[in-house]
């Protein structure tokens, strides 16, 4: 996994904005706040399980990043089967 990965979306601890919890060069978590600029990180494996167990929504469930395919919509009278 490439440093600086998006591991998913969580709130930060201070403001409760919601912020971006990426993976660091280590393989630690972290986040940085843009509303009211603090910066946390992990220093160590308790702390990266604990802050990776705060992410809400991982990056693969957030919207944009899965591709739905279009509705099919039925055509009118198709909906009866002649055996
Ligand atoms: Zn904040």
């Amino acid at each position: 996994m490439a440093a600086g990965e998006k591991l998913g979306y969580s709130q930060c601890t201070l403001c409760g904005y919601q912020v971006v919890i990426r993976e660091n060069k280590r393989g630690l978590a972290y986040y940085s706040c843009e509303d009211c600029g603090c910066q946390h990180l992990a220093r160590g494996p308790d702390s990266d399980r604990l802050m990776r167990g705060r992410i809400t929504m991982p990056v693969a469930a957030a919207p944009g990043a899965s591709s739905d395919d279009p509705a099919q919509a039925p055509e009118g009278g198709d909906d009866e089967f002649i055996i």
